[in-house]
């Protein structure tokens, strides 16, 4: 009997091959199958006569075929296959490029469903490339079709018969994790419809049904999860810390500490006194100075008798840390060593040693830090930095190295207070909402396309001055597949190179290249050895470059408010005027006034809650934090207005039952769903 763990070969029809094609998704259970969603949807669902097709919307026509099809060999490459198909009202000439098969599979005096825009007027119409299909199939014509994320090798053909067989042979086995009292309190459809609605919807309408539940149900997971994970945490007991003078650390620091720092420091150590093992958030926009509050913590917990370390997501971000916390915190008396994968084996072991022995108290690097032979005399402190770029496995793997460590995590992403309390339910979060004084705002600029010449001469005048420049290139995605960054990168970097910026030094750098190639190309640019560098978003450029003072971004249009924040804040760390430039032809009402808040605020929390109101939650919510699982049907289907709906009825769930006793089927998708997330927050 199958099981939704159940591998996707079970299935008839998806042999070694589709499989092999659905596991580069991903996909390799039948659970994964059916929820591989659509990213969109195509309605496809008007029908019209030949003579009634109107000139810009797509429609389906139902015609039969009057003429055998032909084929024409154009040119090398190039296959034309034409026929001439009427109805009642009249004819409509279709022609299709380099599908030369069509011509054995098309058949004269047949009807067939076409589906695409046609041109002409009057009773004589064309039409080029039309999906097509035998009348009466219903599989890609005369039905709301979904459209689904692609990669090389799996064609939405495949993936529409595979989730279709998959959704047949789930059917009598999708068990209803959502309570039968809450489905119906809240008035949620049935699993077994939500499931083909989300794939093959009959109508908007059911549409619309099966995304609320399905968010729904993830969110009152979620909600859950969350819950049931704090009432486990807190009930662990670990010594708590005593009260350290913290004056010299104070003294010791080159400013004073903005009120906001401070309150996050009091917050944190407040935990670490608690008897329970701290667990926090730090969040603050880039710049804010998150650094000195993991420092604040670090010298709490050493001072009593404990280690800490930190682990940085690069070589270069950990190099950087050391740089700036170890002469401050040495002064104090801390003893701090930098472990890293350039660290040289010998160099490594002595340092292991010292980590062993307890003769370091605070150990700064990157994975290295939880590599096989190292081990701590007494690991009190795991700080993570942007924690968001680290393999849950990995924090995991460090908080391993201690018993019960109390664990600061640092975020620069700047989450709108609605949503954090859904993400992190009753975690702490810290927040810090001021930044340092004495900053200057980054200016900011929406232009369009027809600016580059003069955009590129900007670039050459900051460059000029000493300056350097990141770009942030476009990313082309065809057919709905997932982009090619390295083509986008590259093609995009040799351009500037040999056309628009051919006296300047460019580089290149995405997140196919090796860490070590990467970290090579970040550390070439903050030693200014290039002078322009081009990357993408899916690689964040997370190192501190005070020297560069221009972010260009091209194809503004595609990011999300928060996203463009984010990026924005790699300029105006050093004394230089800053700029960013956002390049963008979209015309669309909403992106104009999405690039207007760029160019209006700095504060990273306005622009998280604008993005919330302009975009609804999903970028919010589809950013796994925290070794939380990642929220994936409430990031397409929910808006703001769902969200505390199932927050309420998990509340309302767990005082009435909260061993879940009523629900095991809640109970066991909770379970999966967390198990990750419960070895991860100690
Ligand atoms: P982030 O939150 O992005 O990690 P950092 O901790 O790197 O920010 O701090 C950014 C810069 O601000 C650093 O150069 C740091 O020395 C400086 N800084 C931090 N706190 C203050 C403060 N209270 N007053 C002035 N400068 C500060
Ligand atoms: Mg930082």
């Amino acid at each position: 009997m199958a099981d939704l763990n159940t591998d996707v070969r079970y299935i008839k029809g998806i042999g070694e091959q589709r499989a092999k094609a659905l596991a580069k998704l991903g996909i390799r259970t039948l659970r994964d199958l059916i929820s591989w969603f659509p990213r969109r949807y195509e309605d496809r669902t008007a029908l019209r006569p030949i003579a009634e097709l109107l000139p810009d919307e797509a429609a389906c026509v139902a015609a039969m075929v009057a003429s055998p099809p032909t084929v024409s060999h154009i040119r090398k490459g190039m296959d034309l296959v034409k026929l001439r198909a009427v109805d009642g009202t009249g004819v409509l000439d279709v022609t299709f490029f380099n599908q030369a098969w069509l011509k054995n599979s098309l058949h004269q005096g047949e009807t067939y469903i076409f589906y695409g825009k046609a041109e002409g007027g009057g009773a004589r119409r064309k039409m080029v490339s039309p999906v097509v299909e035998p009348e009466g199939r219903r599989e890609v014509t005369g039905r709301i079709v979904p459209v689904y994320p692609l990669t090389t090798g799996v064609s939405q053909l495949t993936l529409r018969r595979s989730i279709r067989q998959g959704l047949d042979a789930c059917a009598d086995i999708l068990p209803d994790v959502l309570p039968d009292s809450v489905r119906r309190e809240h008035t949620l459809c049935h699993v077994g419809f939500a499931f083909e609605n989300i794939h093959f919807p009959q109508s908007p309408e059911a549409l619309d049904l099966a995304r609320r539940r399905l968010a729904f149900e993830e969110l009152f997971l979620f909600a859950i999860g969350l819950r049931r994970l704090r009432s486990r945490r807190t009930a662990v007991s670990v010594s708590p810390c005593a009260a350290v003078d913290m004056g010299p650390f104070h003294r010791a620091l080159p400013f004073t500490l903005t009120d906001a720092q401070r309150r996050c420091i009091e917050e944190a150590l407040a935990d670490m006194r608690s008897g329970a093992p701290m667990n926090r958030l730090c969040q603050g926009d880039v710049g804010s100075g998150k650094t000195m509050v993991a420092a604040a913590c670090v010298y709490f917990a050493v001072k009593n008798g404990r280690q800490a370390a930190l682990m940085a997501p690069t070589e270069i971000l950990a190099r950087q840390h050391y740089a700036g916390l170890a002469p401050l915190l040495e002064e104090l008396g801390i003893r701090c060593i930098l472990l890293t994968g350039s660290t040289p084996a010998r160099e490594k072991k002595a340092v292991a040693a010292r980590l062993a022995a307890g003769d370091a108290d605070f150990a700064i690097g990157t994975h290295a830090l939880i590599t096989g032979g190292v081990e701590y005399a007494d690991l009190g402190l795991v700080v993570t930095d942007e924690q968001h770029r680290f393999g849950v496995g990995q924090r995991a793997a460090l908080i391993a190295k201690g018993c019960h460590p109390h664990t600061l995590v640092m975020s620069a992403t700047p989450i709108p207070r609605t949503l954090a309390l859904i993400l992190y339910g009753d975690l702490d979060a810290s927040v810090i909402d001021r930044l340092p004084p004495g900053r200057r705002p980054v200016e900011t600029y929406a232009v369009p396309g027809s600016y580059r010449p003069r955009l590129y001469g900007f670039i050459r005048k900051q460059a000029a001055a000493g300056r350097q420049t990141y770009v942030v290139c476009p990313m082309v995605t065809e057919n709905e597949e997932l982009p090619d960054e390295r083509k986008a990168v590259t093609e995009y970097a040799e351009m500037l190179r040999t056309q628009a910026l051919p006296d300047l030094r460019v580089a290149f750098v995405h997140g196919k290249m090796k860490p070590k190639e990467k970290d090579a190309v970040m550390t070439a640019f903050a030693a200014h050895e290039t002078d322009v560098l081009v990357s993408t978003t899916v690689i964040e450029v997370g190192v501190d470059v005070p020297n560069a003072s221009l972010m260009v971004i091209e194809n503004a249009e595609r990011f999300g408010l928060s996203q463009l924040h984010q990026l924005r804040g790699r300029v105006g760390r050093g004394q230089h005027q800053s700029y960013c430039v956002l390049v963008s032809d979209n015309r669309n009402e909403e992106t104009r006034q999405r690039l207007k808040v760029m160019t209006k605020t700095t504060d990273g929390f306005k622009i998280a809650e604008e993005d919330l109101r302009l975009r609804g939650p999903g970028d919010f919510l589809g950013q796994r934090q925290h070794g939380l699982p990642g929220l994936r049907i409430a990031d397409i289907g929910c808006d703001t207005g769902l969200l505390k709906e199932p927050q309420s009825a998990a509340e309302a769930l767990l005082a009435e039952d909260p061993a879940l006793k009523s629900c095991p089927a809640t109970a066991e998708r909770i379970e999966e769903l967390f198990a990750q997330a419960a070895d991860t927050l100690n």
